[in-house]
């Protein structure tokens, strides 16, 4: 009964070390994986241990693994967080974090912990809208060169969601092509509807992306492709967009001793660069792994522009083919 076809399937949230989790009844018997691995739940009997198959694993023996109520509890089970300090403590967000604006929690972030997210494949249907494509980046990352690489590439198939902004329009410019020109009061009114995805000030003007501008790429039948910071996932992450996140790394080289071997073939984009800026960019990668990486679906190791457009491209075009593992709560 151990190849029993169950038809659940989980995306865990969290790292897990059976031979270090001092809670299990058998490290041996237990599956070890890691955030991000789908997981294929063949028993949820027991209510603190399931047995599970990692999916794309030859191995056919199921292991165990803590379940959602245990793993969410486990913080309490343990009165020695010596003995358990990082082992089976998943990932707790703030209340603030783990909020939209507007308050209603988007599904993995719904409890404390972060423990696993029921999940389905999916596959666009040439009659549906297309995904909504969601770039977010590490510092150093240049996202929106890249998106407007691709897209420019492809113009029929892909569009960037158009963005307000209350600065004058230049006389090249047309409204509705490179921004809708709103006056400041209008914009105001429109971020404190709520109607952007996201919005900030640059050289005292206002620019924003409406979650309309993303509905009028899809009602052309377009993928749309934004880029964005990561606190914009939260209002994205929606049954209606579906968002694919792809998370956009720079290769940061080893240090700047090795700066030309690492780095020329990328033409020199990390021209006079100082150590102190590689370890920024290190940093605001880790820190946008450790808060965002349970959304991220696929992350692309920008060596240079040109490799990372048709890498970003390749992902594109299979994303119209092929099925992906999305919330289960996007297709009910
Ligand atoms: P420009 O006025 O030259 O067209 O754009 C200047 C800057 O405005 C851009 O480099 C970018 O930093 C910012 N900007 C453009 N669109 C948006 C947007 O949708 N949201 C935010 N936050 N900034 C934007």
């Amino acid at each position: 009964d151990r190849l029993k076809d169950s038809k659940v399937y989980m995306r865990a949230l969290f790292d897990y070390i059976p031979l270090e989790d001092k809670a299990t009844p058998c490290q041996e018997a237990g599956l070890p994986f890691k955030r991000g691995d789908i997981l294929q739940v063949v028993t949820q009997d027991d209510h603190t241990w399931w047995q599970a198959k990692r999916v794309g694993d030859s191995n056919l023996r199921a292991g165990l693994i803590p379940s959602k109520q245990f793993q969410e509890s486990a913080d309490s089970y343990f009165i020695q967080p010596f003995v358990i300090s990082g082992l089976r403590r998943s990932f707790r967000l703030s209340r603030k974090d783990r909020q939209g604006p507007s308050g209603e929690g988007s599904d993995p972030g719904d409890s404390d912990f972060l423990t696993y997210e029921e999940v389905t494949r999916y596959q666009q249907r040439p009659n549906e809208r297309p995904r909504l494509v969601v770039l977010i980046g590490s510092l150093g990352a240049r996202i929106n060169e890249l998106k407007q690489r691709v897209i420019a590439e492809n113009t029929h198939r892909f569009a960037v969601a158009v963005p307000h902004t209350t600065r004058p329009k230049k006389s090249h410019e047309k409204e509705g092509v490179e921004y809708h020109f709103v006056t400041k009061q209008q914009f105001d009114a429109d971020a404190l509807n709520n109607k952007f995805i996201e919005h900030g000030e640059y050289k005292e003007n206002q620019y924003g992306t409406s979650i309309e501008a993303i509905r009028s790429v899809q009602a052309k039948n377009k993928m749309c492709v934004v880029d964005v910071q990561p606190e914009a996932l939260k209002r994205l992450r929606t049954a209606e967009f579906k968002p694919y996140v792809i998370f956009v790394k720079p290769r940061v080289p080893e240090s700047r001793r090795r700066r030309s071997a690492a780095t020329s073939p990328g033409g020199g984009e990390h021209g006079r660069i100082t150590d102190e800026d590689l370890q920024e960019m290190r940093q605001s990668a880790i820190q946008i792994d450790q808060q965002y990486g349970h959304l991220v679906d696929r992350v692309l190791i920008k060596e240079d522009s040109a490799s990372a457009c048709a890498e970003l491209r390749g992902i594109l075009e299979r994303l119209e083919r092929e099925s992906f593992w999305v919330p289960i709560s996007w297709v009910r």
